[in-house]
């Protein structure tokens, strides 16, 4: 689904089964931002097709994180298509460490492919556009989100959801690290689109604004 010119969102309603939101930016240097899982891809893929996306043009398979439901498929995409995988270079020392457990615990293979391109906050050029990577810690450590002040669009990740936000239980992950990075998200001007990781879309600015508002008040019963 087209949320605006270039920027494609595809919610994930997948019955039990847990996968992330997949997201994708056309244009000079197109990404596909977390893929998600595996066996989910073909899926994935007849979507994008279905909006005259062809999944060779993709250069980068960005990962908002390292979870598997995020980042599994990125393997497909760098040895079927050529894509460099890429995460946070914050997030590639914990993916080297204790973040490989989640491969296992979710019952699936450790991912071989290469994560060829590190990212660092701050502008990220797209040939054609610059967007914005914003490291954003809480529900794991080098988490990325991504801002496209042209097009109203902010890609969060597992960090703030419709009326709800990421786990912090899980290994890497911090209450007060996401609170502080809802806030900052929170303060980026020009959001119309939040797309979150998981669930649905939150569109127009003062829905947008009800939801972080929402989300901090509920972060701070806790
Ligand atoms: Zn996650």
């Amino acid at each position: 689904m087209k949320v605006a010119s270039s920027v494609y969102f595809y919610p994930f309603s997948g019955g039990l089964e847990n996968n992330c939101n997949t997201i994708v930016l056309t244009g000079g240097e197109p990404v596909i931002i977390d893929p998600g899982h595996k066996h989910l891809w073909p899926s994935l893929k007849a979507k994008l097709l279905e909006d005259g996306l062809n999944p060779a043009d993709l250069k980068m398979a960005l990962f908002t994180h390292c979870h598997p439901d995020h980042m599994e498929a990125g393997q497909i995409l760098e040895e079927e298509y050529g894509a460099t995988q890429a995460m946070s270079s914050a997030e590639k020392i914990f993916f080297d460490g204790p973040g490989q457990g989640f491969f296992p615990w979710m019952g699936l293979d450790l991912p071989t492919g290469y994560i060829g391109r590190l990212l660092e906050e701050g502008p990220l050029d797209l040939g054609d556009k610059t967007v914005y990577l914003y490291l954003t810690p809480g529900h794991s450590p080098g988490g990325l989100c991504l801002h496209w002040p042209e097009k109203g669009v902010l890609v969060t990740g597992d960090i703030i959801f419709s009326r709800s936000f990421g786990r912090t239980d899980f290994p890497g992950g911090s209450l007060p690290e996401l609170r502080e990075s809802v806030q900052r998200l929170k303060s980026l001007p020009k959001v119309e689109a939040l797309l979150p990781g998981h669930g649905s879309a939150v569109m127009g600015a003062k829905a947008i604004e009800d939801n972080f508002n929402y989300v901090l008040d509920v972060i701070d019963r806790f």
